[in-house]
């Protein structure tokens, strides 16, 4: 897919809004992103996990992991695809663990799939996480990077698209400055 029809994608589903409006951290910001509302739709899933299968179709992936909640469906489709192994890794007392039965083996090699990526912090604690269980990371995919080429794990990130936040504090917000009003998401859909 091309940066223009993932773009494409997110506005169709209102993943992406684009206009003047006031985030749930009271930033304001030009763009409102939730990447749940492209993945609401299986075939729209699809479409973007087939860039995870693009690029690592060549190789050995036994098992797709990732960080709950947002990755699951990512690496569920993922590992459809390349038909891999999925698990995902839940917090427990505050660290990153495998539970309900999950394991996995020394050796096996592990992609891991995230939604959104802005600090990395989830996927290094699953890529920890996978090494203490012995497991070779080969790569991370994740549907939208926002870390403005900031998310470093020391093996490839594939994403679908880059797009860096822009955010700005009420009293400097430009939109502001022009005379506009900051609109909470789902609001305008709301006065239908
Ligand atoms: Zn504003």
């Amino acid at each position: 897919m091309t940066t223009e029809q993932v773009l494409q994608l997110f506005r169709e589903t209102e993943a992406l809004l684009e206009g003047h409006f006031q985030l749930t951290s009271g930033l304001h910001s030009p763009q409102y992103f939730q990447c749940a509302k492209v993945l609401q739709y299986p075939q729209h899933a699809e479409k973007l996990c087939r860039v995870a299968q693009q690029h690592f179709s060549k190789q050995e992936i036994d098992v797709v992991i990732a960080p709950a909640v947002g990755g699951i469906i990512v690496a569920h489709e993922v590992g459809r695809l390349l038909q891999a192994r999925v698990l995902f890794a839940e917090r427990q007392d505050g660290k990153m663990s495998l539970r309900r039965g999950f394991h996995i083996s020394p050796g096996e090699k592990i992609l891991v799939c995230e939604d959104v990526i802005t600090t990395g912090g989830s996927v290094r604690e699953v890529i920890d996480l996978a090494r203490e269980a012995g497991g070779e990371v080969v790569g991370v995919f994740c549907i939208v990077d926002r870390s403005s080429g900031k998310a470093n794990f020391g093996v490839p990130l594939i994403s679908t698209l880059q797009l860096a936040p822009e955010t700005y504090a009420p009293q400097a917000c430009p939109l502001c400055a022009a005379g506009g009003n900051a609109e909470k998401p789902g609001s305008r859909f709301l006065k239908k």
